[in-house]
């Protein structure tokens, strides 16, 4: 009885496969060839004096969203230009026997973002990152070094602030044209459409944010664990203000300085009616316009985080101001050097 049941459920299945073998080829076969049409097309869609003239016509303002992206990622990499120390590359080749491999041993980092250390050290880490932090990365607590955090949080927050408006230029711009580009295109092609518009590819990711990264490895290589403190806006703000209630002869200029953070950003923007200081443009005008405090006095040439020093500009306004700043550096250290000669 059990041998027929069995015989049926074999014979059955069987039957089936051999129905729907044909079915599944076909349509596989059906699916390549749509695909490869589809390829044709978009590749002649591309190529097509319909899709160049578009292309053309908001050819400067997808520039002027490459620019702001540039410019973004530039200020990304506020944080990496302080402090670079170079100490040399060496590789870690652990030789054990198979059955002798600790296999923890391999998670020895050196970076200037990791310090080794014992497993108190790791455990008061984590009570205190921002103590443990300047403690053992070498991060003094001056007014240099609030100066230079609040550089950083003042850069990354405007980096932050432009990806969101990158974003809402670059709807506006593919909106306008959406109703002109075919509708296969619009659904199937998006990323293959942004870039032949000529639009570079925005970074989204906030791994520029430093991480900053206390390990602990056993002796024997047999256990590891980590504390990790990421200097993103929110930490980098709680940071300047430890690092301003820790610096003690400051309390002496008290008053006539304030602290970069966030709110402060806000209120000097909103004095500026939201207005670049320099060239006039506004929000108002350019509702995706990225603005960005900017200190009137350099902080390296003395100039305070306090409101009188203190102003808004557009990127556009702050870039140019920031590269003469660096151009003039340059032909001192020129003229310098040629005064030494
Ligand atoms: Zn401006």
């Amino acid at each position: 009885m059990k041998f027929i049941l069995f015989f049926f459920i074999f014979y059955f299945i069987m039957i089936a496969m051999i129905i729907a073998m044909p079915l599944f080829l076909s349509f596989v076969c059906i699916a390549t060839i749509v695909f490869i049409l589809y390829k044709i097309y978009e590749i002649f869609y591309f190529k097509s004096d319909k899709f160049l003239s578009i292309k053309e016509e908001i050819k400067d303002y997808i520039s002027d969203c490459n620019e702001l992206n540039r410019h973004i990622e530039e200020l990304k990499n506020t944080y990496a230009e302080f402090n670079q120390t170079d100490y040399g590359n060496a590789n870690f080749i652990d030789n054990s026997r198979y059955q002798y491999k600790r296999k923890e041993l391999s998670k020895f980092i050196k970076s200037q973002y990791t310090y080794n250390c014992s497993l108190t050290v790791c455990r008061n880490a984590q009570q205190q990152p921002f103590k443990y932090l300047c403690k053992y990365f070498n991060i003094s607590i001056n007014e240099d070094t609030l100066n230079e955090f609040e550089t950083v949080f003042n850069n990354f927050s405007a980096a932050e602030q432009g990806k969101k408006l990158i974003k809402n230029k670059k709807y506006v711009i593919l909106s306008g044209i959406n109703n002109r580009i075919p509708f296969l295109i619009r659904t199937f092609s998006k990323k293959k459409l942004d870039k032949k518009l000529g639009f570079e590819e925005v970074d989204f990711k906030t791994v520029y944010f430093p991480k900053y990264t206390f390990r602990y490895i056993s002796g024997g290589g047999n256990s590891s664990m980590k504390v990790d403190i990421l200097l993103d806006l929110n930490n980098l703000e709680r940071f300047i203000n430890y690092l301003s209630e820790n610096i003690k002869w400051r309390k002496s200029v008290a008053g006539q300085r304030a602290l970069m953070t966030s709110s402060l950003r806000e209120k000097i923007k909103k004095r500026d009616h939201f207005t670049c200081m320099q060239c006039g443009n506004s929000i108002e005008k350019e509702p995706n316009l990225l603005l960005e405090i900017d200190h009137i006095v350099p902080v390296s040439k003395g100039g305070l985080t306090a409101e009188d020093n203190l102003q808004t500009l557009c990127w556009k306004c702050n870039r140019k101001k920031g590269s003469k700043l660096q151009e003039n550096n340059v032909k001192k250290q020129i003229k310098i050097a040629n005064a030494t000669e």
